[in-house]
C-alpha cells in the first residue's frame, strides 16, 4: 500500500490495464461530443480565470486539460502529432483510439482473450482497413480544375465542424487561394494571419503581400515605391542610461550637454552606417527614437520601430532579406525588397502593407470577427484548413468523409475477419465495430437515431454504394455532397489510433516514480 504520497507506486497486471482502458475511454468520451459538423463547443477556462477559449478543436481541448492517467496522456500525444503532421483529424484520432480500446476491454475482460491475441487481430484489421482506404482513394492531381474542386471540398469539410461553418464556402475559397499561391510548398510561414476584432467574419479577406501591425513613424515618408528594406534588431540608443534609468552625476551643465552631444553623435554615426546600405525603409525590432527617426526621414528613409519578433522574422523572410544587427559591412547584409510600402486601414486601425514582396507566394489573411474568442477560434479553424490543404497539394489523393471511409473500411475488415481463424477473428470484428463508431458518433452528435442510420449506411455499402455516408447526418452520396477529406489525413488517423491502442494494450505495469526529493 502506498502510505506516503511521495513514494514510488506500482500498478500491476489487470489493474494497470484497466486503469489504462478507463483513462483512454474517458478521454475519448470527453472529446467525442465535438466530432463532426454538429459537434458541440467546449469552454476552456484557465485556472486563474483570466483566459477563456471557446473551441471544438480536439488538439486545443486536449492540450488544455491536466491529466494524471498515463494512457490518456498517450492519446493526447497522438492527437498532438496528428496536429503537427497534418493539422486536422485530431478529434477523430483520439476517438478512434479510445473506441479501439473500448472494444479491446470487452475482449480482454469479458471474453478473456489475451491482449496479445487482440493485438494480432488488430494488426490484421488495420492492414485490411488501410488497403481498403487506399483502393477507394481518388486522385485528380493532374486535372487542375477538378483538383481545385477537391481542395475546395476538403476545406469545406474541415471548416464544417468549426466556427467558420456558417461561412464555409467563403473561407474555403479563401484558403484554397492562399494555399495555391504557395505552389506546392507546405511552408505556411508564407501565409500570415492578422486578427482584428471588429466587423463580421465575412469581412475577412486575403491580401497579397505582407501586413505589419505597426504604424509608420510620424515624420517618415508615408509611401515608398520600389522599396529596399533593412530589417534589423539593434539598439539605436547606444548609451544605456535611458534604458536602465541609471543616474550619472555631473558637476556642471556643460558636462551634461557634452554627454548628450556624444550620444547624438553616436546615433548620427549609426544612422549614417544604416543609410549607407542604400535603403529606403528601415524596420527595427527595437525602438528607434526621435532623433534617428528625423535623420532617417531627412535621408528619405521610412522608419518603422518596435516591430514584434514574429513580425520582423516574417517580414525578412517574405521580402527576401535577413535580420541584421551590425552595419559595418553593407555587402554582408541581405536587403529585402518589395514594390510598394504604404499605410492601410483595417477597421479603425492603421497598419503597414508591403505589396509585391520578393517571395511572390506570400499573402496575408485579415481575419475579422465580433469578439476576440471568435477571431481566435477562426484562426485555429483556418489554420487546420490551410494545413490540410497544403498537405493535399503534396499528396493529392482524396477520400470521402461523413463516415463513408470508415464504413468502407469497416466492411472490408469484416470480410477479412471471415478469413481469420480462432479468437483473433473476434478482435478483427472489434476493430470493425470501432470504425463504425465514427459514423455513429457523427449521427449521435446531430441528435439523430444513430443505430438506424448506421445500419442503413452499412447496408448501403454492402449493396455497393461505396460513396454512401452521413452528410449533415442524412444518408446520402458524399461524392454528390462534396464531403471530401484528405487521404493522408484519414490514413494517419487509422495508423496512429491503431498504434496507440496497441501500445496501451501492451501495458501490464504502471510504475510511477517518486517525486524528486530536494
Ligand atoms: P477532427 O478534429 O477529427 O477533424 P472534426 O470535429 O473536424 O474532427 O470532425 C471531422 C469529422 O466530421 C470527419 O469524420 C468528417 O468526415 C465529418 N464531417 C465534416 N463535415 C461533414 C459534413 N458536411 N457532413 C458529414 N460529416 C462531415
Amino acid at each position: 500500500m502506498n502510505v506516503f504520497a511521495d513514494e514510488a507506486t506500482e500498478e500491476r497486471g489487470e489493474n494497470a490495464r484497466l486503469s489504462s482502458f478507463i483513462g483512454a475511454m474517458a478521454l475519448g468520451d470527453l472529446v467525442k461530443s465535438t466530432l463532426g459538423p454538429k459537434g458541440m463547443n467546449k469552454i476552456l477556462q484557465s485556472a486563474s480565470n483570466s483566459t477563456i477559449i471557446v473551441t471544438n478543436d480536439g488538439a486545443t481541448i486536449l492540450k488544455a486539460i491536466a491529466l494524471d492517467n498515463a494512457a490518456a496522456k498517450i492519446l493526447v500525444n497522438i492527437s498532438k502529432v496528428q496536429d503537427d503532421e497534418i493539422g486536422d483529424g485530431t478529434t477523430s484520432v483520439c476517438v478512434l483510439a479510445s473506441e479501439l480500446l473500448r472494444e479491446a476491454e470487452k475482449l480482454v475482460t469479458v471474453q478473456k482473450i489475451h491482449p496479445q491475441t487482440v493485438i494480432e487481430g488488430y494488426r490484421i484489421a488495420s492492414k485490411a482497413a488501410l488497403e481498403a482506404l487506399e483502393a477507394s482513394a481518388l486522385d485528380h492531381g493532374s486535372d487542375e480544375k477538378q483538383f481545385r474542386e477537391d481542395l475546395f471540398n476538403i476545406a469545406r469539410t474541415t471548416l464544417s465542424s468549426k466556427v467558420l461553418a456558417q461561412d464555409k464556402d467563403y473561407f474555403a475559397n479563401l484558403s484554397v487561394d492562399a494555399v495555391l499561391r504557395l505552389k506546392g510548398s507546405t511552408d505556411l510561414e508564407h501565409i500570415q494571419i492578422i486578427k482584428k476584432v471588429g466587423g463580421k467574419l465575412t469581412d475577412s479577406y486575403l491580401d497579397e503581400g505582407f501586413i505589419l501591425d505597426k504604424t509608420i513613424a510620424t515624420n517618415s515618408p508615408k509611401r515608398i515605391e520600389n522599396a529596399k528594406i533593412l530589417v534589423a534588431n539593434t539598439s539605436m540608443d547606444t548609451d544605456k542610461i535611458k534604458i536602465f534609468g541609471a543616474r550619472v552625476k555631473v558637476d556642471s551643465t556643460g558636462k551634461l550637454s557634452e554627454l548628450e552631444r556624444a550620444e547624438r553623435e553616436k546615433m548620427k554615426a549609426k544612422v549614417a552606417a544604416i543609410a549607407a546600405h542604400g535603403i529606403t525603409c528601415f524596420v527595427n525590432r527595437q525602438l528607434i527614437y526621435n532623433y534617428p527617426e528625423n535623420l532617417l526621414a531627412e535621408a528619405g528613409i521610412m522608419s518603422i520601430e518596435h516591430a514584434d519578433f514574429e513580425g520582423v522574422e516574417r517580414l525578412a523572410l517574405v521580402t527576401g532579406g535577413e535580420i541584421a544587427s551590425t552595419f559595418d559591412a553593407p555587402e554582408k547584409v541581405k536587403i529585402g525588397r518589395c514594390d510598394v510600402i504604404e499605410e492601410i486601414m483595417i477597421g479603425e486601425d492603421k497598419l503597414i502593407k508591403f505589396s509585391g514582396v520578393a517571395a511572390g507566394e506570400a499573402c496575408t489573411v485579415v481575419l475579422r470577427g465580433a469578439t476576440s474568442q471568435m477571431v481566435e477560434e477562426a484562426e485555429r479553424s483556418l489554420h487546420d484548413a490551410l494545413s490540410v490543404l497544403s498537405q493535399t497539394v503534396k499528396e493529392t489523393r482524396v477520400t470521402l468523409g461523413g463516415g463513408c471511409a470508415e464504413m468502407l473500411m469497416s466492411c472490408k475488415v469484416d470480410e477479412a475477419a471471415r478469413t481469420v481463424k480462432g479468437k483473433k477473428a473476434l478482435a478483427v470484428e472489434g476493430f470493425s465495430r470501432a470504425l463504425r463508431q465514427i459514423p455513429t458518433i457523427l449521427a449521435d452528435n446531430g441528435g439523430y437515431d444513430s443505430s438506424d442510420l448506421v445500419t442503413k449506411l452499412r447496408a448501403a455499402h454492402y449493396e455497393g454504394q461505396a460513396d454512401a455516408g452521413l452528410g449533415e447526418s442524412r444518408l446520402g452520396s458524399m461524392k454528390e455532397l462534396g464531403v471530401t477529406e484528405s487521404y493522408k489525413l484519414k490514413r494517419q488517423v487509422v495508423i496512429s489510433a491503431s498504434e496507440a491502442a496497441e501500445m496501451i494494450l501492451r501495458v501490464d505495469n504502471i510504475l510511477r516514480s517518486a517525486p524528486r526529493r530536494r
